[in-house]
């Protein structure tokens, strides 16, 4: 790996005692005063005037409508449950014990405290107790805690809590790396900057070689194995 671009990489590891999943069901509750959408659609038109410009000339008249629309795609996150999307699970392994991997599941999420874009990917692995897990669900599980404001320390720790929780396997080691705008369009302007966070509990937290060959099927082992060491 390039030596440049782990050096400006930022580690952060999520603390395994602090990072617990605030709600339990993982579903937030809708807030009780939900604005409407006219409403919604108004406080963009401020916005647009608080950026200079004129909601009301011809190429911003549907601006508001066309924002408070792609809303609804970013946060769609919140109206799902994340632990009912892991309930079926499969027993029929043949015994198979050895790490499962889903590598490389790309996100776009927004950071919590500029609503600016974070683009990345997500690693899931872990180690099977008795049941698997079909793995386009752990890409749905991304998905939901994606498409919610947040912060990538946390979203790590949720993907992980969950799975830990519903699935009950020997370990779950997740790794998420990803570009903050907020970071790389404006304030300090660092582009090409990665966030990597990671989250490693049971067997991947506890064995260093199960965490190594983790690392090593994600082709990550030089920054991933440094945030443990
Ligand atoms: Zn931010």
């Amino acid at each position: 790996m390039d030596k440049t671009v782990t050096a400006e990489k930022t580690l952060k590891v999520v603390d395994g005692d602090k990072a617990k999943v605030p709600d339990m069901d993982g579903l937030i509750e809708p807030v009780a005063d939900k604005p409407s959408r006219a409403e919604a659609e108004e406080a963009v038109r401020t916005l647009i005037k608080w950026a200079g410009d004129d909601p009301d000339r011809e190429g911003l008249r549907d601006t508001p409508d066309r924002v408070v629309r792609s809303y609804e795609e970013f946060f769609v996150g919140y109206g799902t449950c994340p632990k009912t999307i892991l309930q079926r699970t499969f027993e029929e392994t043949d015994g198979y014990d050895e790490i499962v991997l889903l590598r490389d599941i790309r996100f776009e999420s927004h950071c919590e405290h500029h609503m600016a874009p974070i683009i990345g990917k997500v690693h899931i692995a872990y180690l099977p107790h008795r049941r698997v897990i079909g793995i386009s669900k752990l890409a749905r599980l991304v998905e939901i805690f994606a498409k919610r404001l947040q912060i990538q320390e946390k979203m790590t720790a949720q993907i992980a809590n969950t799975i830990d929780e519903v699935l009950e396997p020997k370990g779950v080691a997740v790794v998420v790396e990803a570009a903050h705008q907020c970071m790389t369009t404006r304030g300090i302007n660092k582009p090409g900057t990665l966030m990597v966070t990671s989250r490693m509990l049971g067997a991947f937290r506890d064995n260093a070689s199960t965490r190594r060959e983790f690392l090593a099927m994600i082709g990550n082992s030089q920054s991933g194995e440094a945030a443990f060491s």
